[in-house]
């Protein structure tokens, strides 16, 4: 077990952690929202893995496309974003898009998904965001995923049949939000947006102009980071879990 208060430098969080688990609604939410930071850790030695929540099976303007032929369609572009991060370990839960809950059941598959993989770090949306009106998906994702971390996935006697098939109970150091109000931490991410625009275009079902999407994000560069006197940035929230 990491001890967290150890982490002097929460804006590296690969010089204390070797795991980190990525938790998000739907495909592509992770590399629009914190791909950099992923492609960072990855290239700094961690080890990822990625849970999907849904597979995104409402997300085209398409008239003619259905639900079932996309599913198939986006879990392969996460797939893909994915392997351009440097991540094999893709879990897609399949609850339909836009119909997430924070349900027991759902929490209870994160926490199965969290004994098994056994994060030190989890990166997923903030439930907590006030300030724009937030995709139910998205709140509904992060909290449940709050509630896996503490008290589910700690406690064996939550989803004890879980532990009899051999998943250990298991403590999660920090969680990460991203899609935040407050950020707290800010990652540096300018020597890897190349993989961050690779790893964006694999969800080519999902980005109209793919040529077009590398200078736009090259010439976009937040305020954050212009604050912090980097080129491009990713800002979370950050939660430390001392249990
Ligand atoms: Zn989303």
């Amino acid at each position: 077990m990491v001890n967290p208060s150890s982490n002097e430098s929460p804006d590296q969080p690969w010089l204390v952690y070797k795991k980190a688990m990525v938790v998000v609604a739907h495909p592509d939410d992770a590399e629009f929202g914190f791909g950099g930071t992923l492609a960072k850790i990855a290239k700094e030695g961690m080890e990822i893995a990625f849970v999907l929540c849904t597979s995104g099976d409402k997300g085209s303007n398409d008239l003619d496309m259905t639900s079932e032929r996309l599913v198939p369609i986006r879990e392969q572009e996460q797939r893909d974003a994915a392997a351009a991060i440097g991540c094999t370990d893709v879990t897609f839960l399949r609850y339909g898009d836009g119909e997430l809950e924070a349900s027991r059941e759902v929490i209870g598959k994160i926490t199965r998904e969290i004994r098994r993989f056994r994060p030190d770090i989890i990166f997923c949306q903030d439930p907590y965001q006030r300030v724009r009106h937030n995709h139910r998906d998205h709140r509904n994702a992060g909290q449940a995923t709050f509630d896996a971390v503490y008290p589910v996935a700690r406690d064996h006697l939550h989803f004890p049949e879980q532990v009899k098939d051999g998943l250990q109970p298991h403590k999660v150091a920090e969680i990460y939000t991203g899609f935040t109000d407050t950020p707290d931490v800010v990652i540096d991410i300018s020597d890897v947006m190349d993989i961050r625009i690779d790893a964006l275009k694999s969800h080519r079902s999902q980005i109209s102009d793919l040529d077009g999407i590398r200078s736009r994000m090259l010439g976009r560069t937040s305020e954050l980071a212009k604050e912090h006197g980097y080129a491009y940035a990713e800002g979370f929230k950050r939660h430390t879990f001392n249990i």
